[in-house]
């Protein structure tokens, strides 16, 4: 309950909390709090110094132009949960939004501090993995761009390295007919998923699949691309049959681990049902 003793710092520019993390290693940056305070609370970690970035101006926009969607490392999930463009573009997004924690925890959680914080049963990996989005970086030495599948190396832990601070997420548009969809299960509204499956599909005239991808919540020791999952449908006519398939591709490449939401054996078999629902839904769509 009581946080262990730490400085505070209010930057007013991202430069500046780049400055602050080169030179202490253990600062980290306080964005919606909503991971790193209950940690704190339960003294799990024990930073220095905590770089708070709310105060910096210009970082809460959600901003859709020409191929690019660019969401800040300031927007909380609520944002994004009401933002009606979105939802006609891709609506997996919003979803997610909307699946996560309880309205408090929405109106400070951000997008950038999810995939930051790197837990493995969190819901923007897998949605901005089947999104092909990439994670915007400022470093000591400039900016670098990560695709969000590669930018989580595992549980807890991310590609940043000393000094370095998300700045943005880029999520491309993609041309044609496109649909997405994120279904998540849970034991009760707030929870963490037992497992979540985000699914993005291309589908051309005729209605057979051009492009997909499929990105996985809670069923690794990280977020995953489905990839055999994903074979299974490209190029194919959706039947239930072609969908079964998938489904039961995207069951074998999960590595799920047994705990309080479940045995390995349930998540494994759950990937399979909720790989069947985020495609039929993102269809329906
Ligand atoms: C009760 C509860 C239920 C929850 N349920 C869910 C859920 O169902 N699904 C889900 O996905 N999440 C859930 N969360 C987590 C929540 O979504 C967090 O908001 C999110 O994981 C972290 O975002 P934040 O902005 O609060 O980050 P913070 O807590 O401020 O920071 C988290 C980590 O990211 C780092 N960080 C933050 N911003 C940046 C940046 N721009 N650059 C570099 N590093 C940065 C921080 O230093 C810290 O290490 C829940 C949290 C709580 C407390």
């Amino acid at each position: 309950m009581y946080p262990p003793k730490f400085g505070y710092i209010r930057v007013t520019s991202l430069e500046e909390a780049v400055k602050v993390l080169e030179s202490d290693e253990n600062a980290k940056i306080l964005a919606g709090g909503q991971s790193l305070m209950p940690m704190l609370k339960l003294r799990l970690i024990r930073p220095s110094y905590l770089v708070d970035i709310n105060r910096v101006p210009n970082l809460s926009y959600i901003s859709i132009e020409g191929d690019k969607i660019r969401i800040g490392a300031l927007v909380r999930h609520h944002q994004v949960e009401i933002n009606r463009d979105l939802w006609k573009i891709y609506p997996a997004l919003p979803e997610t939004a909307i699946q996560i924690g309880d309205p408090q925890i929405r109106n400070l959680g951000t997008m950038a501090g999810s995939l930051a914080h790197a837990d493995p049963a969190a819901d923007w990996p897998a949605t901005l993995i089947a999104l092909r989005a990439s994670v915007r970086i400022l470093s000591p030495s400039g900016i670098r761009e990560v695709p969000v599948e590669d930018f989580i190396t595992g549980p807890f832990t991310t590609a940043l390295g000393r000094g370095e601070v998300i700045s943005e997420i880029v999520i491309p548009r993609l041309s044609g007919t496109v649909k997405s969809s994120y279904v998540k299960l849970e034991r009760k509204a707030g929870d963490f998923a037992v497992v979540g499956v985000a699914v993005m599909l291309r589908l051309s005239p005729d209605g057979s699949v051009e492009d997909a991808s499929i990105g996985i919540t809670a069923a690794g020791p990280k977020p995953f691309r489905a990839r055999e999952a994903e074979k299974a449908l490209i190029g194919r006519k959706l039947t239930d049959d072609v969908i079964e398939d998938a489904a039961e591709r995207a069951m074998k490449e999960s590595s799920p681990i047994s705990d309080i939401r479940g045995s390995a054996e349930y998540k494994r078999a759950m990937v399979k049902v909720m790989t069947r629902r985020a495609i039929k839904n993102a269809l329906s769509r």
